[in-house]
């Protein structure tokens, strides 16, 4: 079936939650180097919340239910998690098109970038959503696997670019030239999100 449906977006935030639950210490070795390292801690208890919370007939609907416990959770990463998986809890109310995934995370990943003020190579979560929001706006696939696969290829490389960037946002930028290397731990967690929709 070429649409995302409810039971779809259940199965990729669920295999999303079970990658950073699994793989948590990497990412706060990442945030321990270029910020405070409490990265993993606060994703992973915030998906362990939202595990047990999904629920919804429609990916906007689960991915409603699943935004509160980011907005509960502690450090900068959990209002702009919880107000990206909100802003996508307002898409369509039925299963989604490529074309509804791809204004779904054009109006998701906007949202982001207002609130943290953050553009591509301020090396942020940003630097990993801009390209997989763009990838999934100019893919010619009408299938939700294959533009999510395209997705997170791009993802990816937004997240391995940060590698080499002095960060403009976030506690990495108090480090400066000494996080130059770090990978960002938020742009990470985006490739793990967009990679987790793969196998589902
Ligand atoms: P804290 O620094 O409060 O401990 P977290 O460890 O929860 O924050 O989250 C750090 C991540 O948040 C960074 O890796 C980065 O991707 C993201 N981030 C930080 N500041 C911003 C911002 N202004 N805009 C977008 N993302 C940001
Ligand atoms: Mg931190
Ligand atoms: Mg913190």
């Amino acid at each position: 079936d070429n649409e995302l449906t409810g039971a779809d977006a259940r199965a990729w935030l669920l295999a999303f939650a079970d990658r950073v639950v699994a793989d948590a210490d990497e990412l706060t070795e990442l945030d321990r180097q270029a910020g405070d390292g409490d990265f993993g801690w606060n994703i992973g208890s915030a998906l362990k919340r939202a595990r047990a919370n999904l629920d919804g007939d429609d990916p906007a609907a689960v991915f409603q239910s699943g935004s509160d416990t980011f907005l509960a959770s502690g450090g900068t990463s959990g209002p702009l998690f919880g107000l990206w998986f909100g802003r996508l809890g307002a898409g369509p109310s039925a299963s989604w098109s490529v074309p509804d995934l791809a204004g779904a995370f054009e109006t998701a990943t906007g949202a982001v970038r207002r609130l943290g003020k953050a553009e591509v190579g301020h090396k942020t979560m940003v630097d990993a959503m801009v390209p997989a929001t763009h990838a999934l706006a100019t893919t010619g696939s009408s299938h939700w696997r294959e533009a999510l696969r395209e997705a997170a290829v791009a993802a990816r490389a937004g997240a391995e670019s940060t590698s080499g960037m002095v960060a403009h946002r976030g506690r990495a930028s108090y480090l400066g030239e000494r996080a130059r290397e770090v990978l960002d731990p938020g742009a990470v967690s985006i490739a793990w999100f967009f990679e987790a929709a793969d196998g589902i």
